[in-house]
């Protein structure tokens, strides 16, 4: 007999000596009770509400059978089990990150990822090595460059041909809306001052020369991926695989992930491989309700072929599509978030929904009755108080509750409307830190500053926060996120000092809104999330103690090891 069939729970440990645990199973005996694995002398954030913290864990078939002292963990080794010394670091549940785009991200991971560079010398450096790895021809991608942290102008292709002359360099600036080229892409794609620009894009022009500078804006953009060579299914598979591995780096063991539905069966491919170490609730994006029954269709054969793979049977749950994604405005930086009032700095400009109020609550309608919770991204007060509202008229919530993304400004009255009608805040803690110093202010004025961002006033109207990354529009790290949702500082010293501390949140709600709080809107809240006995043991190993309470110094901290259903997928080198 195995200890998993009859578990040690975690409070008889507490409460007495191990006899008192080994007299619960009737069938029990010291000779075939050991675990698996142990973990000991750490410092263990757990996210269980009824043990916070604890020294050590025991794990049995991919699942904790028991969390206590060292001592009282260490009781249930014997010769065989593995012995992780964890030597006062702290473990907390494996990160699940509410909102990526892992699979739109992948030449992030692939090719380089400039974000979170301020300057231009290691952008180019970066860009040298991807030149180094890559076979050649293959075009490098990638990006995530911003040139308001430091450098205070664009960069030009001239910069980019001082490194890389010879196959095309496309690099994506942070916020989507421009990209950066070297002069090999411009010729390939036949790109001149006279091409034609398709609507609202720009190719950006040297004043003294009146030739390409090598960034084009918006639209013009597609005048050079366009000819950019399509990725075979082999060469997305291994990309996607590659991403989860940098996912896993970060301490990620679960990620609620949104593309096309086409994408979720790249996911598929890795379980059927067996390499996927990453928990995927799958959000499709759909604005059509006639087009939902299509997606249970789709949602029906992922999840019949995941169990056919026998994966989640030594793994736990592993995949499924999960919700509907739409979207209802676009972002503050161009002035395309909808807002109730006027831009602050754009007379007479409150940007327009992208959907109506209307059509959306029919689609959430439609996916609410095909057992599609709806994520509904909205940026300006006004499509936040549209999306409630189509919720309000459309929803009919299953197990799962809807939720609306980023919500970056709110009315203050439509914070109560979130716990009112069950809906999740799920809310990105760099995107705030990320526009301090930058536009925040300029576009919404001072008084409306104080709606931002206001992840505390949520927590305390007891509505239900997840924080996410967005990846790749900010950095994947959780450890990254978690430090600018409890500090609100920007990370490049803009802006003067913490910025509405008010709305700062504590290191535990940080932690929390990055772990359990992503497994409670899934099918798998009793599965994953916690360091709980009788859920799959998901962890992460930091590379040191966090101290009490947690301050500034979590910036210097790493993922040293992260382990999935009780292996490690991941160890720093
Ligand atoms: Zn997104």
């Amino acid at each position: 007999m195995r200890i998993k069939k009859t578990p040690v729970l975690r409070h008889q440990l507490l409460a007495g000596t191990m006899l008192a645990a080994l007299a619960v199973g009737s069938s029990f005996t010291v000779a075939n009770a050991a675990a698996d694995f142990i973990a000991v002398n750490g410092d263990v954030r757990t996210v269980d509400p009824n043990t916070p913290r604890a020294e050590a864990f025991a794990v049995e078939n991919g699942k904790f059978v028991a969390v206590g002292t060292s001592a009282e963990i260490r009781a249930l080794a014997d010769g065989k089990t593995t012995v992780l010394d964890l030597a006062g670091k702290t473990v907390t549940p494996g990160f699940i990150d509410g909102h990526t785009h892992l699979t739109s991200g992948t030449d992030y991971v692939t090719g380089v990822d400039l974000s979170y560079i301020p300057d231009k010398e290691t952008w180019l450096k970066r860009i040298k090595e991807a030149d180094e790895r890559l076979p050649p021809g293959v075009w490098i991608t990638g990006g995530g460059w911003d040139y308001t942290l430091k450098e205070g102008k664009l960069p030009t292709k001239e910069d980019i041909d001082a490194v890389v002359k010879d196959r095309p360099v496309v690099l994506r600036d942070i916020d989507f809306h421009s990209i950066w080229v070297n002069s090999k892409a411009l010729e390939i794609a036949g790109v001149t001052a006279k091409s034609e620009v398709p609507a609202g894009g720009e190719i950006v022009l040297d004043a003294k020369t009146g030739e390409p500078t090598g960034i084009l804006l918006e639209g013009a953009g597609d005048l050079v991926t366009n000819k950019k060579p399509a990725y075979s299914d082999k060469e997305r598979a291994e990309a996607l695989l590659q991403t989860v591995k940098f996912a896993n780096s970060v301490g990620l063991t679960g990620v609620h992930d949104m593309s096309s539905i086409a994408a979720a069966y790249d996911y598929l491919k890795l379980v059927e491989d067996k390499s996927l170490s990453l928990r995927v609730w799958y959000g499709f994006f759909e604005d059509k309700a006639a087009n939902i029954p299509a997606a249970a269709k789709d949602r029906e054969a992922v999840d019949s072929r995941v169990a056919a793979s026998g994966e989640t049977k030594v793994k736990g749950p592993l995949l499924t599509v999960g919700y509907a994604k739409s979207v209802v405005d676009g972002v503050l930086s161009t002035h395309t978030a909808y807002m109730l009032e006027n831009y602050s700095d754009r007379t007479g400009w409150k940007g327009e929904p992208f959907q109506s109020e209307a059509d959306l609550a029919t689609l959430i309608k439609a996916a609410n009755e095909n057992g599609f919770p709806t994520a509904v991204h909205a940026i300006g007060d006004a499509g936040v108080q549209m999306t409630l509202n189509a919720f309000e008229k459309g929803q009919s919530p299953g197990k799962y509750p809807n939720r609306v993304e980023h919500i970056e400004i709110i009315n203050p009255a439509d914070i109560e409307r979130f716990k009112t009608l069950g809906i999740v805040a799920s809310m990105q803690p760099n995107h705030a830190t990320g526009t301090i110093g930058k536009y925040i202010t300029e576009r919404v004025g001072p008084e409306r500053e104080s709606h931002a961002y206001v992840w505390k006033s949520l927590l305390q109207h007891k509505v239900p926060v997840v924080f996410g990354s967005d990846w790749a529009t900010s950095p994947l790290s959780p450890l990254t996120q978690i430090n600018d949702a409890v500090f609100r500082e920007s990370p490049f010293g803009l802006g003067d000092g913490p910025w509405h501390p008010e709305q700062a949140v504590t290191f535990d709600e940080a932690l929390f809104a990055y772990t359990q709080a992503g497994a409670n809107m899934t099918p798998w809240a009793d599965q994953i999330g916690s360091i709980s006995t009788g859920k799959w043991a998901d962890f992460v190993v930091l590379d040191a103690k966090l101290p009490d309470p947690v301050d500034r110094s979590i910036r210097k901290r790493h993922v040293e090891a992260t382990y999935v259903a009780g292996t490690e997928v991941y160890r720093a080198k």
